[in-house]
Protein backbone atom coordinates (compact mmCIF):
# COMPACT_ATOMS: atom_id res chain seq x y z
CA UNK A 1 0.00 0.00 0.00
CA UNK A 2 1.05 3.18 -1.09
CA UNK A 3 0.41 6.38 0.65
CA UNK A 4 1.51 9.80 -0.37
CA UNK A 5 2.36 12.19 2.54
CA UNK A 6 3.61 15.64 1.70
CA UNK A 7 5.94 17.36 4.21
CA UNK A 8 7.46 20.50 4.26
CA UNK A 9 11.03 19.59 4.31
CA UNK A 10 11.00 16.89 1.75
CA UNK A 11 9.84 16.70 -1.76
CA UNK A 12 7.10 14.39 -2.13
CA UNK A 13 8.31 11.18 -3.08
CA UNK A 14 5.61 8.58 -2.66
CA UNK A 15 7.42 6.56 -0.17
CA UNK A 16 5.03 5.82 2.92
CA UNK A 17 5.22 1.85 3.59
CA UNK A 18 3.33 -0.06 5.15
CA UNK A 19 5.15 -2.34 8.03
CA UNK A 20 5.21 -5.17 5.26
CA UNK A 21 4.18 -7.88 7.60
CA UNK A 22 1.53 -10.39 7.46
CA UNK A 23 -0.97 -9.52 9.78
CA UNK A 24 -2.97 -6.48 10.07
CA UNK A 25 -0.55 -4.43 8.76
CA UNK A 26 -2.64 -1.84 6.94
CA UNK A 27 -2.96 0.54 9.99
CA UNK A 28 0.85 0.47 10.38
CA UNK A 29 3.13 3.34 8.75
CA UNK A 30 5.85 4.27 8.56
CA UNK A 31 6.07 7.53 6.99
CA UNK A 32 10.01 8.83 5.69
CA UNK A 33 8.35 12.44 5.69
CA UNK A 34 7.76 12.79 8.56
CA UNK A 35 11.02 10.46 9.95
CA UNK A 36 12.93 12.91 7.80
CA UNK A 37 10.69 16.17 9.18
CA UNK A 38 11.65 14.87 12.60
CA UNK A 39 15.59 14.14 11.58
CA UNK A 40 15.62 17.71 10.06
CA UNK A 41 14.68 19.17 13.33
CA UNK A 42 16.76 17.52 15.90
CA UNK A 43 19.49 17.80 13.62
CA UNK A 44 18.72 21.73 12.79
CA UNK A 45 21.59 24.46 14.25
CA UNK A 46 18.65 25.68 16.46
CA UNK A 47 19.12 22.60 18.58
CA UNK A 48 22.86 23.54 19.16
CA UNK A 49 24.11 19.95 18.67
CA UNK A 50 21.70 18.27 21.52
CA UNK A 51 24.31 18.77 23.88
CA UNK A 52 23.16 18.15 27.48
CA UNK A 53 22.88 20.61 30.13
CA UNK A 54 22.47 23.17 27.44
CA UNK A 55 19.66 25.18 25.95
CA UNK A 56 19.94 22.15 22.87
CA UNK A 57 18.95 19.72 25.53
CA UNK A 58 15.54 21.66 26.66
CA UNK A 59 14.88 22.12 23.50
CA UNK A 60 15.48 18.33 22.32
CA UNK A 61 13.61 16.81 25.37
CA UNK A 62 10.52 19.31 24.90
CA UNK A 63 10.22 18.47 20.99
CA UNK A 64 10.48 14.34 21.64
CA UNK A 65 7.82 14.70 24.39
CA UNK A 66 5.42 16.22 22.30
CA UNK A 67 6.14 13.73 19.21
CA UNK A 68 5.89 10.92 21.92
CA UNK A 69 2.61 12.76 22.47
CA UNK A 70 1.24 13.48 19.03
CA UNK A 71 1.74 9.83 17.86
CA UNK A 72 -0.05 8.15 20.34
CA UNK A 73 2.89 7.23 23.28
CA UNK A 74 2.07 7.76 26.88
CA UNK A 75 4.35 9.07 29.24
CA UNK A 76 6.95 6.14 30.08
CA UNK A 77 8.08 7.23 33.52
CA UNK A 78 4.90 7.10 35.85
CA UNK A 79 3.07 10.89 34.96
CA UNK A 80 6.21 11.97 33.37
CA UNK A 81 8.32 11.74 30.06
CA UNK A 82 11.38 12.37 31.61
CA UNK A 83 13.70 10.71 33.99
CA UNK A 84 16.34 13.00 35.82
CA UNK A 85 19.91 11.58 35.03
CA UNK A 86 22.21 13.31 37.92
CA UNK A 87 25.33 13.55 36.71
CA UNK A 88 28.45 14.97 37.79
CA UNK A 89 31.42 16.30 36.18
CA UNK A 90 34.85 15.76 36.66
CA UNK A 91 37.90 17.60 35.59
CA UNK A 92 41.60 16.92 36.77
CA UNK A 93 44.56 18.40 37.09
CA UNK A 94 47.38 15.79 37.55
CA UNK A 95 51.35 16.40 38.35
CA UNK A 96 53.43 16.67 36.34
CA UNK A 97 55.48 13.75 37.32
CA UNK A 98 55.40 10.23 38.51
CA UNK A 99 57.62 9.05 41.02
CA UNK A 100 58.91 5.33 40.68
CA UNK A 101 61.06 3.67 43.55
CA UNK A 102 62.17 0.29 42.67
CA UNK A 103 64.64 -2.13 44.78
CA UNK A 104 67.21 -0.84 42.58
CA UNK A 105 66.48 2.75 43.14
CA UNK A 106 64.27 5.30 41.95
CA UNK A 107 63.23 7.47 38.96
CA UNK A 108 60.44 10.03 37.62
CA UNK A 109 58.21 9.20 34.53
CA UNK A 110 56.73 12.03 32.67
CA UNK A 111 52.83 12.95 32.61
CA UNK A 112 50.97 13.03 28.74
CA UNK A 113 54.62 11.10 27.54
CA UNK A 114 54.91 8.13 29.31
CA UNK A 115 51.52 8.03 31.00
CA UNK A 116 48.03 8.98 31.63
CA UNK A 117 46.38 9.69 34.20
CA UNK A 118 42.73 10.42 35.92
CA UNK A 119 40.10 9.67 38.34
CA UNK A 120 36.46 8.84 38.41
CA UNK A 121 36.51 10.21 41.90
CA UNK A 122 35.23 13.58 42.95
CA UNK A 123 37.00 14.16 45.96
CA UNK A 124 39.24 17.48 45.64
CA UNK A 125 42.51 16.16 45.86
CA UNK A 126 43.94 12.87 45.21
CA UNK A 127 47.25 11.12 46.24
CA UNK A 128 49.05 7.54 45.43
CA UNK A 129 51.98 7.75 48.61
CA UNK A 130 54.12 5.20 47.73
CA UNK A 131 51.48 2.78 46.34
CA UNK A 132 52.66 -0.93 45.61
CA UNK A 133 52.96 -1.98 41.92
CA UNK A 134 50.98 -5.33 41.35
CA UNK A 135 51.34 -6.78 37.67
CA UNK A 136 47.72 -8.52 37.41
CA UNK A 137 47.47 -9.50 33.87
CA UNK A 138 44.91 -9.27 32.09
CA UNK A 139 43.29 -8.63 35.38
CA UNK A 140 40.12 -10.16 34.22
CA UNK A 141 38.00 -12.31 37.02
CA UNK A 142 35.63 -14.30 33.92
CA UNK A 143 33.98 -17.38 35.36
CA UNK A 144 32.30 -18.57 32.45
CA UNK A 145 35.89 -18.80 31.66
CA UNK A 146 37.23 -20.16 34.38
CA UNK A 147 40.13 -17.35 34.60
CA UNK A 148 41.13 -15.40 37.65
CA UNK A 149 43.91 -13.04 37.05
CA UNK A 150 43.03 -11.57 40.76
CA UNK A 151 42.77 -15.29 42.45
CA UNK A 152 44.76 -15.39 46.18
CA UNK A 153 45.62 -11.56 45.65
CA UNK A 154 45.18 -8.76 47.89
CA UNK A 155 45.14 -5.33 45.72
CA UNK A 156 43.43 -3.20 48.54
CA UNK A 157 45.47 0.02 48.67
CA UNK A 158 47.54 -0.94 45.53
CA UNK A 159 48.32 -0.15 42.25
CA UNK A 160 47.79 -3.16 39.50
CA UNK A 161 49.07 -2.78 36.38
CA UNK A 162 47.24 -5.04 33.75
CA UNK A 163 46.85 -5.62 30.41
CA UNK A 164 44.57 -4.65 27.26
CA UNK A 165 41.97 -6.67 25.68
CA UNK A 166 41.73 -10.26 26.79
CA UNK A 167 43.89 -13.25 26.27
CA UNK A 168 41.82 -15.07 23.62
CA UNK A 169 42.82 -12.20 21.24
CA UNK A 170 46.03 -11.62 22.71
CA UNK A 171 47.14 -15.29 22.56
CA UNK A 172 45.50 -15.92 18.79
CA UNK A 173 44.19 -19.34 20.76
CA UNK A 174 40.45 -19.80 19.30
CA UNK A 175 39.85 -21.82 22.87
CA UNK A 176 40.38 -18.92 25.49
CA UNK A 177 37.51 -16.43 25.88
CA UNK A 178 36.09 -15.58 22.61
CA UNK A 179 39.57 -15.91 20.13
CA UNK A 180 39.81 -12.75 17.95
CA UNK A 181 36.85 -11.48 19.07
CA UNK A 182 36.41 -8.57 22.07
CA UNK A 183 34.79 -10.08 25.10
CA UNK A 184 33.67 -7.32 27.26
CA UNK A 185 37.05 -8.44 29.57
CA UNK A 186 39.12 -6.62 27.09
CA UNK A 187 37.49 -3.33 27.63
CA UNK A 188 39.27 -0.67 29.14
CA UNK A 189 36.25 0.60 31.48
CA UNK A 190 35.96 -3.04 32.54
CA UNK A 191 39.37 -3.18 33.69
CA UNK A 192 39.18 -0.25 35.96
CA UNK A 193 35.81 -1.60 37.09
CA UNK A 194 37.33 -4.93 37.97
CA UNK A 195 40.56 -3.00 39.92
CA UNK A 196 37.68 -1.17 42.13
CA UNK A 197 35.54 -4.03 43.06
CA UNK A 198 39.04 -5.49 44.06
CA UNK A 199 39.61 -2.76 45.99
CA UNK A 200 42.69 -1.85 44.14
CA UNK A 201 44.03 2.17 44.88
CA UNK A 202 44.53 2.45 41.20
CA UNK A 203 44.68 0.61 37.88
CA UNK A 204 46.79 1.82 34.95
CA UNK A 205 46.86 -0.57 31.61
CA UNK A 206 49.69 -1.30 29.32
CA UNK A 207 48.80 0.36 26.28
CA UNK A 208 49.29 -1.34 22.99
CA UNK A 209 48.05 -0.20 19.34
CA UNK A 210 46.68 -3.27 17.89
CA UNK A 211 45.12 -4.97 21.18
CA UNK A 212 43.29 -1.42 21.89
CA UNK A 213 42.72 -0.93 18.47
CA UNK A 214 43.82 3.03 18.83
CA UNK A 215 47.17 4.64 19.32
CA UNK A 216 48.40 5.89 22.59
CA UNK A 217 47.51 9.41 21.27
CA UNK A 218 43.96 8.70 21.42
CA UNK A 219 44.93 7.83 25.24
CA UNK A 220 46.80 11.01 25.57
CA UNK A 221 43.26 13.05 24.60
CA UNK A 222 42.40 12.37 28.10
CA UNK A 223 45.20 14.34 29.95
CA UNK A 224 43.82 16.83 32.11
CA UNK A 225 40.50 16.39 30.50
CA UNK A 226 37.23 16.72 32.10
CA UNK A 227 34.49 13.97 31.69
CA UNK A 228 31.07 12.96 32.61
CA UNK A 229 29.97 10.69 35.35
CA UNK A 230 26.69 9.56 36.98
CA UNK A 231 26.37 11.62 40.58
CA UNK A 232 27.19 8.52 42.98
CA UNK A 233 27.06 10.64 45.98
CA UNK A 234 25.50 8.73 48.65
CA UNK A 235 25.68 5.47 46.75
CA UNK A 236 27.91 2.73 47.14
CA UNK A 237 29.89 2.58 44.06
CA UNK A 238 33.51 1.22 44.19
CA UNK A 239 36.10 3.09 42.61
CA UNK A 240 39.34 3.61 42.40
CA UNK A 241 41.54 6.60 43.24
CA UNK A 242 43.75 6.28 40.10
CA UNK A 243 43.04 5.15 36.78
CA UNK A 244 44.41 5.82 33.70
CA UNK A 245 47.10 3.95 31.36
CA UNK A 246 50.82 3.68 30.53
CA UNK A 247 53.12 3.70 27.41
CA UNK A 248 54.93 0.26 26.52
CA UNK A 249 58.09 1.73 27.19
CA UNK A 250 56.90 2.86 30.29
CA UNK A 251 55.81 -0.54 30.73
CA UNK A 252 59.02 -1.97 29.85
CA UNK A 253 60.59 0.24 32.27
CA UNK A 254 58.46 -0.25 35.60
CA UNK A 255 59.47 -4.27 34.94
CA UNK A 256 62.91 -3.47 34.66
CA UNK A 257 63.23 -1.09 37.55
CA UNK A 258 61.63 -4.73 39.21
CA UNK A 259 64.34 -6.94 37.51
CA UNK A 260 61.75 -8.38 35.05
CA UNK A 261 61.41 -8.15 31.39
CA UNK A 262 58.27 -7.85 29.25
CA UNK A 263 58.64 -11.40 28.39
CA UNK A 264 56.17 -11.73 31.85
CA UNK A 265 53.58 -9.89 29.64
CA UNK A 266 53.45 -12.72 27.01
CA UNK A 267 53.33 -15.08 29.99
CA UNK A 268 49.92 -13.75 31.19
CA UNK A 269 48.17 -14.98 27.92
CA UNK A 270 49.12 -18.68 29.88
CA UNK A 271 46.32 -20.48 31.68
CA UNK A 272 47.34 -20.40 35.22
CA UNK A 273 49.09 -17.65 35.13
CA UNK A 274 49.76 -16.23 38.85
CA UNK A 275 49.95 -11.90 39.38
CA UNK A 276 52.96 -10.81 40.44
CA UNK A 277 53.95 -7.86 43.04
CA UNK A 278 56.44 -6.13 41.38
CA UNK A 279 58.18 -4.61 44.61
CA UNK A 280 57.96 -1.09 42.65
CA UNK A 281 56.12 1.45 44.70
CA UNK A 282 54.65 4.67 42.59
CA UNK A 283 53.67 8.33 44.20
CA UNK A 284 51.52 10.94 42.26
CA UNK A 285 49.09 13.09 43.01
CA UNK A 286 45.99 14.82 41.11
CA UNK A 287 43.80 18.24 41.30
CA UNK A 288 40.04 17.57 41.06
CA UNK A 289 36.64 19.87 40.12
CA UNK A 290 33.62 18.24 40.53
CA UNK A 291 30.73 19.78 39.17
CA UNK A 292 26.84 18.50 39.51
CA UNK A 293 24.19 18.94 37.18
CA UNK A 294 21.08 17.10 35.82
CA UNK A 295 20.66 15.44 32.32
CA UNK A 296 17.26 13.96 31.17
CA UNK A 297 16.17 10.61 29.14
CA UNK A 298 12.90 10.41 27.93
CA UNK A 299 10.38 7.72 28.26
CA UNK A 300 6.99 6.67 26.68
CA UNK A 301 5.32 3.57 25.83
CA UNK A 302 2.43 1.89 24.22
CA UNK A 303 0.90 -0.23 27.22
CA UNK A 304 0.61 -4.09 25.96
CA UNK A 305 -3.05 -5.52 25.60
CA UNK A 306 -2.42 -8.83 27.85
CA UNK A 307 1.08 -8.75 29.23
CA UNK A 308 1.26 -4.93 30.42
CA UNK A 309 4.15 -5.70 32.79
CA UNK A 310 6.52 -7.24 30.30
CA UNK A 311 8.18 -5.40 28.21
CA UNK A 312 10.46 -4.64 25.09
CA UNK A 313 12.41 -1.14 25.28
CA UNK A 314 13.86 0.43 21.65
CA UNK A 315 16.28 2.72 22.52
CA UNK A 316 18.65 5.24 20.78
CA UNK A 317 20.35 8.57 22.45
CA UNK A 318 19.09 11.98 21.63
CA UNK A 319 22.46 13.98 22.45
CA UNK A 320 25.77 14.40 20.65
CA UNK A 321 28.70 16.89 20.65
CA UNK A 322 27.18 20.44 20.79
CA UNK A 323 29.00 23.74 19.75
CA UNK A 324 32.74 23.03 19.62
CA UNK A 325 35.56 23.35 17.50
CA UNK A 326 34.83 24.89 13.75
CA UNK A 327 35.95 22.77 10.60
CA UNK A 328 37.54 24.09 7.57
CA UNK A 329 33.99 25.90 6.65
CA UNK A 330 33.57 27.71 9.86
CA UNK A 331 30.49 25.68 10.99
CA UNK A 332 30.83 24.89 15.02
CA UNK A 333 27.54 23.12 15.51
CA UNK A 334 27.77 19.13 15.33
CA UNK A 335 24.50 18.80 14.27
CA UNK A 336 24.93 14.60 14.56
CA UNK A 337 22.25 13.78 11.83
CA UNK A 338 23.31 10.30 11.38
CA UNK A 339 24.40 10.19 15.11
CA UNK A 340 21.92 10.18 16.27
CA UNK A 341 18.90 12.19 15.16
CA UNK A 342 18.41 10.08 12.79
CA UNK A 343 17.30 6.84 15.53
CA UNK A 344 15.64 9.16 17.80
CA UNK A 345 13.59 10.52 15.34
CA UNK A 346 13.11 6.34 14.56
CA UNK A 347 12.03 5.64 17.88
CA UNK A 348 9.02 8.09 16.96
CA UNK A 349 7.91 6.34 13.79
CA UNK A 350 8.10 3.12 16.04
CA UNK A 351 5.92 4.29 18.52
CA UNK A 352 3.55 5.13 15.33
CA UNK A 353 3.30 1.91 14.12
CA UNK A 354 3.09 0.10 17.59
CA UNK A 355 0.28 2.37 18.52
CA UNK A 356 -2.02 1.84 15.28
CA UNK A 357 -0.89 -1.95 15.49
CA UNK A 358 -4.20 -3.56 15.11
CA UNK A 359 -4.52 -5.93 18.16
CA UNK A 360 -1.99 -3.83 19.84
CA UNK A 361 1.00 -5.73 21.68
CA UNK A 362 0.52 -7.91 24.21
CA UNK A 363 4.19 -6.87 26.37
CA UNK A 364 4.18 -2.79 26.65
CA UNK A 365 6.67 -1.23 24.80
CA UNK A 366 8.80 1.35 25.92
CA UNK A 367 10.78 3.82 24.05
CA UNK A 368 13.76 5.22 26.02
CA UNK A 369 15.87 8.68 24.47
CA UNK A 370 18.97 8.68 26.31
CA UNK A 371 21.31 11.37 27.03
CA UNK A 372 24.78 11.98 27.65
CA UNK A 373 26.19 8.69 25.45
CA UNK A 374 28.60 10.46 23.42
CA UNK A 375 30.24 10.78 26.80
CA UNK A 376 30.01 7.42 28.44
CA UNK A 377 27.08 6.02 27.69
CA UNK A 378 25.30 7.43 30.95
CA UNK A 379 21.67 8.14 30.36
CA UNK A 380 21.67 3.98 29.65
CA UNK A 381 23.79 3.56 32.74
CA UNK A 382 21.54 5.61 34.64
CA UNK A 383 18.69 4.20 33.11
CA UNK A 384 19.87 0.16 34.20
CA UNK A 385 20.94 0.83 37.62
CA UNK A 386 17.28 2.84 37.83
CA UNK A 387 14.88 0.88 35.78
CA UNK A 388 11.68 2.03 35.97
CA UNK A 389 10.63 -1.27 34.68
CA UNK A 390 11.63 -4.20 36.21
CA UNK A 391 14.70 -6.00 34.31
CA UNK A 392 13.77 -9.48 35.54
CA UNK A 393 10.38 -8.20 33.15
CA UNK A 394 12.49 -6.77 30.82
CA UNK A 395 12.34 -9.07 27.12
CA UNK A 396 14.85 -7.34 25.73
CA UNK A 397 16.26 -4.11 24.42
CA UNK A 398 16.55 -3.23 20.90
CA UNK A 399 19.14 -0.38 20.45
CA UNK A 400 19.55 2.12 17.37
CA UNK A 401 22.36 4.15 16.78
CA UNK A 402 22.66 5.61 13.38
CA UNK A 403 19.97 4.92 11.02
CA UNK A 404 20.71 4.39 7.23
CA UNK A 405 20.44 7.86 5.20
CA UNK A 406 20.96 6.00 1.89
CA UNK A 407 19.28 3.74 -0.40
CA UNK A 408 17.75 0.34 0.96
CA UNK A 409 20.68 -2.53 1.36
CA UNK A 410 19.52 -6.23 1.00
CA UNK A 411 21.75 -6.60 3.97
CA UNK A 412 21.89 -5.13 8.07
CA UNK A 413 24.93 -5.41 10.27
CA UNK A 414 24.50 -7.87 13.88
CA UNK A 415 27.48 -6.11 15.93
CA UNK A 416 28.43 -8.28 18.82
CA UNK A 417 26.76 -11.59 16.70
CA UNK A 418 26.95 -14.89 18.62
CA UNK A 419 25.57 -13.01 21.94
CA UNK A 420 22.19 -13.65 22.26
CA UNK A 421 18.75 -15.78 20.80
CA UNK A 422 17.92 -11.88 19.51
CA UNK A 423 19.87 -12.23 16.35
CA UNK A 424 17.97 -15.39 15.51
CA UNK A 425 14.88 -13.96 15.50
CA UNK A 426 16.07 -11.00 13.85
CA UNK A 427 17.89 -13.28 10.96
CA UNK A 428 14.49 -14.90 10.35
CA UNK A 429 12.34 -11.86 10.10
CA UNK A 430 15.06 -10.23 7.70
CA UNK A 431 14.53 -13.43 5.72
CA UNK A 432 10.84 -12.84 5.72
CA UNK A 433 11.51 -9.08 3.72
CA UNK A 434 13.94 -11.09 1.19
CA UNK A 435 17.41 -9.30 3.43
CA UNK A 436 19.78 -11.12 5.05
CA UNK A 437 21.92 -10.74 8.07
CA UNK A 438 26.18 -9.98 8.79
CA UNK A 439 28.19 -9.49 11.22
CA UNK A 440 30.83 -7.19 11.52
CA UNK A 441 34.04 -6.78 10.34
CA UNK A 442 36.13 -5.76 13.10
CA UNK A 443 34.80 -7.91 15.95
CA UNK A 444 37.81 -7.42 17.91
CA UNK A 445 37.47 -3.73 18.45
CA UNK A 446 34.37 -4.51 20.49
CA UNK A 447 31.95 -2.36 19.26
CA UNK A 448 29.24 -4.26 21.13
CA UNK A 449 30.59 -2.95 23.85
CA UNK A 450 30.52 0.90 22.89
CA UNK A 451 26.93 1.95 22.69
CA UNK A 452 23.68 2.01 25.00
CA UNK A 453 22.71 -2.07 24.77
CA UNK A 454 25.79 -2.50 26.30
CA UNK A 455 24.55 -0.94 29.70
CA UNK A 456 21.23 -3.57 29.08
CA UNK A 457 23.37 -6.18 28.29
CA UNK A 458 25.76 -5.76 31.96
CA UNK A 459 22.34 -6.12 33.90
CA UNK A 460 21.64 -8.90 32.22
CA UNK A 461 18.65 -7.85 29.63
CA UNK A 462 19.54 -9.85 25.80
CA UNK A 463 20.11 -6.64 23.83
CA UNK A 464 20.54 -6.65 20.04
CA UNK A 465 22.49 -3.61 18.33
CA UNK A 466 22.60 -3.37 14.52
CA UNK A 467 24.88 -1.22 11.98
CA UNK A 468 23.70 -0.39 8.13
CA UNK A 469 24.10 -2.97 5.88
CA UNK A 470 26.67 -2.26 2.93
CA UNK A 471 24.76 -4.55 0.62
CA UNK A 472 22.98 -1.60 -1.45
CA UNK A 473 20.02 -2.73 -3.90
CA UNK A 474 20.56 -2.75 -7.52
CA UNK A 475 24.42 -1.40 -6.38
CA UNK A 476 26.15 -3.81 -4.31
CA UNK A 477 28.25 -3.86 -1.80
CA UNK A 478 31.74 -1.60 -2.82
CA UNK A 479 28.96 1.04 -3.55
CA UNK A 480 27.77 0.67 0.23
CA UNK A 481 31.31 0.27 1.41
CA UNK A 482 32.51 3.21 -0.13
CA UNK A 483 29.23 5.36 1.41
CA UNK A 484 30.48 3.70 5.36
CA UNK A 485 33.57 5.00 5.23
CA UNK A 486 32.88 7.95 3.48
CA UNK A 487 30.35 8.93 6.34
CA UNK A 488 33.65 7.64 9.17
CA UNK A 489 35.76 9.49 7.28
CA UNK A 490 34.22 12.98 6.50
CA UNK A 491 31.15 13.09 8.65
CA UNK A 492 31.52 10.96 11.87
CA UNK A 493 31.55 13.56 14.89
CA UNK A 494 32.33 16.53 12.73
CA UNK A 495 30.09 19.34 12.09
CA UNK A 496 29.29 18.07 8.61
CA UNK A 497 27.10 15.42 9.90
CA UNK A 498 24.13 17.46 9.02
CA UNK A 499 21.05 16.47 7.24
CA UNK A 500 20.35 17.21 3.25
CA UNK A 501 17.06 16.65 1.73
CA UNK A 502 18.62 16.58 -1.47
CA UNK A 503 21.20 13.44 -0.52
CA UNK A 504 19.43 11.41 1.64
CA UNK A 505 16.92 8.87 0.68
CA UNK A 506 16.08 7.20 4.09
CA UNK A 507 14.35 3.95 1.71
CA UNK A 508 16.99 1.97 3.91
CA UNK A 509 16.07 3.65 7.01
CA UNK A 510 12.44 2.65 6.56
CA UNK A 511 13.24 -0.56 5.44
CA UNK A 512 15.44 -1.01 8.39
CA UNK A 513 12.91 0.25 11.30
CA UNK A 514 10.51 -2.17 9.81
CA UNK A 515 12.90 -4.72 11.04
CA UNK A 516 13.29 -3.52 13.84
CA UNK A 517 9.24 -3.56 14.35
CA UNK A 518 9.26 -6.61 12.85
CA UNK A 519 11.21 -8.38 15.50
CA UNK A 520 10.03 -6.40 18.28
CA UNK A 521 6.59 -7.23 17.52
CA UNK A 522 7.74 -11.08 17.51
CA UNK A 523 9.10 -10.07 21.19
CA UNK A 524 6.09 -8.32 22.60
CA UNK A 525 3.49 -11.27 21.73
CA UNK A 526 3.45 -14.25 23.67
CA UNK A 527 5.43 -15.63 26.53
CA UNK A 528 8.96 -16.64 25.06
CA UNK A 529 12.24 -14.84 26.66
CA UNK A 530 15.07 -14.93 24.66
CA UNK A 531 17.89 -16.22 26.19
CA UNK A 532 21.59 -14.57 25.83
CA UNK A 533 24.19 -17.60 23.83
CA UNK A 534 25.66 -20.05 25.81
CA UNK A 535 29.35 -18.29 26.26
CA UNK A 536 28.36 -14.84 26.08
CA UNK A 537 29.85 -13.34 29.03
CA UNK A 538 26.57 -11.91 30.37
CA UNK A 539 24.43 -15.23 30.64
CA UNK A 540 24.95 -15.75 34.33
CA UNK A 541 24.00 -12.22 34.80
CA UNK A 542 20.75 -12.88 33.30
CA UNK A 543 19.93 -16.05 34.33
CA UNK A 544 20.73 -15.30 38.26
CA UNK A 545 18.28 -12.10 37.64
CA UNK A 546 15.45 -14.40 36.29
CA UNK A 547 15.99 -16.60 39.43
CA UNK A 548 15.70 -14.02 42.07
CA UNK A 549 12.94 -12.96 40.38
CA UNK A 550 11.12 -16.29 40.39
CA UNK A 551 11.81 -16.87 44.56
CA UNK A 552 10.29 -13.40 45.13
ZN1 LIG B 1 25.86 7.54 18.39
Amino acid sequence: MITTVCSFVVACRQNTETAGDNQSVSAILFSADSLAKNIAILASDEFQGRMPFTEGETKTINYLKAQFAAVGAEPGNGDSYFQDVPMVNISTKAAPTMQVQGPKGSFQLKGYDDYVIWTNKADPAITLDKAELVFAGYGVVAPEYNWNDYAGLDVKGKVVLVLVNDPGYSSGDSTLFKGKTMTYYGRWTYKFEEAARQGAKGCLIVHNTEAASYPFSVVQNNWNGSRLQLDNRGKNVPNCDVIGWVSEPTANKLLSAAGLSMALLDKAKQRGFKSVPLNVYLSTSMQVKATYDKSHNVIAKIPGSTRPDEYVIYSAHWDHLGVGKPDETGDSIYNGAIDNASATAGLIELARAFNNMQPKPERTIVFLAVTAEEQGLWGSAYYALNPVYPLAKTVANINMDGLNAFDKTKDIIVVGSGQSELEDILNEEARKNGRYITVETHPEAGYYYRSDHFNFAKVGVPALYTETGVDVEGKGKEYGEKLADEYREKHYHRPSDEYDPKTWTLAGAIEDLKLMFQVGKRLAAGDQLPQWKQGSEFKAIRDKSLATKQQQ
